[in-house]
């Protein structure tokens, strides 16, 4: 039923019902335990032949509601949060992937990300294969394997505002047999529901807009169930076939189309237990209740300070997919038609002394590690973020050493700019 309301309403009114007699405002159910009357109904919850709450490592009901208010926002079936935008991506990954497996990921991506994915989870066993983002067809199909078991992207790059062809990325994974997996966290449900053009997973890192705030750090896990597991049973059977822990049940017959959340929950939330605090859940869930209003002062504002930006003599180049004649705006028009979001990336003119200087001159936007909130904020990825990176690494994740990322708030746009350009003078 949800499903059918405007994103809007399911901003406000999504996933908290309350029956009769019950808080109107989602709860903070801050308790790590739940009661039962018998030891038998406790059983059953154990053996996943029950649903319920009994441990909030496993489920908690405020986590629950705001999940599933992102569920239906994405367009998916179900979605787990996760206390942080890197817990997201790491068991996205690891509920289909496990040692020997390989996946591959568009270059183009979060710092955070590439080292999980590129250092951490080769530890593990796990290899990845990098792609430019804007490769061909051929190109991306050549990096898959035998032991391939995902594809994944992001709608627009942090910090390099790459727009993905979703479309092009899923019609690649699903003819290799593999599901799409993309971290929607810059464009947000309001911009983009990669479901719609084919994606089968979706992340985000609910740290940035989806709080809005700075708040809280906090991922998510939306699955649209629409990837056919028994299809490919042979590449999958952490899915398809028994789970010892689970007296042998087998998710894809058990739970269907909730399979992949359903284990991503009761197996990998279980033994590794990065939930999100019911606390934070609340914070999110606050935020995501303003979303829609948030997401277009923020793409009105970037568009005005990157046109601003481009006209600008110091200026040497602005990254920003809304502008004419940006490489991704064909791409932009496609899949993010209401806007894209408020991060600008750009590079001045000078050195990069030239560039710090402009940065600590600035009044109004500050310099943070954050991105993706209410007011406007300022890093330089090659000193900050992504200070681990080599060049060439940096070059790989289309990160440029004199790249700055403009994350523009929802502050009134004559402030932002006079705040730029004071610090250019
Ligand atoms: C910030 C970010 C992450 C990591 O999220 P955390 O909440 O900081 O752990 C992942 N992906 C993208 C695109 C991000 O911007």
């Amino acid at each position: 039923m949800e499903k059918k309301l405007k994103p809007e309403t399911l901003c406000v009114q999504a996933g908290w019902q309350p029956k009769k007699g019950e808080p109107r405002v989602l709860p903070i159910y801050q308790s790590t335990t739940f009661k039962y009357d018998t030891s038998e109904q406790m059983a059953r919850l154990f053996d996943l032949e029950d649903s319920g709450y009994f441990y909030t490592r496993l489920q908690n009901p405020t986590n629950d509601a705001v999940a599933a208010k992102i569920a239906a926002l994405e367009g998916g079936v179900g979605a787990m949060l996760t206390s942080s935008g890197q817990a997201a991506n790491f068991y996205a990954i690891f509920n289909i992937c496990q040692a020997g497996d390989h996946f591959v990921c568009a270059s183009a991506i979060y710092g955070g990300t590439f080292n999980l994915f590129a250092v951490t989870m080769k530890k593990l066993g796990i290899e990845v294969t990098f792609v430019d983002v804007d490769a061909s067809e051929e190109e991306i199909n050549a990096a898959f394997q035998p032991n391939t078991k995902a594809l994944f992207g992001e709608t627009i790059s942090n910090p390099s505002c790459a727009v993905l062809d979703i479309e092009k990325f899923a019609r690649i994974a699903h003819s290799n047999g593999v599901p799409l997996i993309v971290d929607n966290t810059f464009a947000t449900p309001i911009n983009c529901r990669p479901f719609e053009w084919g994606a089968d997973i979706v992340t985000h890192s609910t740290t940035k807009y989806m709080d809005g705030h700075a708040t809280a750090v906090g991922g998510v896990i939306v699955d649209s169930g629409n990837f056919d597991w028994e299809a490919h049973a042979d590449k999958f059977p952490g899915l398809t076939t028994p789970d010892e822990s689970y007296h042998g049940l087998t998710y894809t017959k058990a739970f269907g189309k909730m399979a992949y959340m359903t284990k991503a929950t009761a197996q990998l939330m279980r033994d590794l237990g990065s939930i999100q605090s019911p606390q934070n859940a609340f914070l999110l869930n606050l935020g995501l209740e303003t979303l829609h209003l948030r997401m277009p002062q923020h793409c009105r504002n970037a568009q005005a300070v990157a046109e601003w930006l481009e006209a600008n003599e110091k200026v040497a180049w602005v990254n920003y997919c809304g502008l004419k004649g940006n490489k991704y705006y064909d791409l932009a028009q496609k899949y993010l038609p209401n806007g894209s979001c408020g991060v600008i990336a750009f590079g001045l003119k000078g050195t990069r002394e030239d560039a710090i200087r402009f940065m600590d001159n600035l009044k109004l936007a500050c310099i943070v590690t954050h991105v993706a909130d209410a007011r406007t904020c300022v890093l330089h990825p090659a000193s900050h973020t992504h200070r681990q990176l080599s060049d060439e690494q940096l070059r790989e994740a289309g990160v440029a050493p004199d790249l700055i990322r403009l994350s523009v708030g929802i502050e009134h746009v004559e402030d932002i700019i006079a705040d730029l350009e004071q610090a250019m003078e």
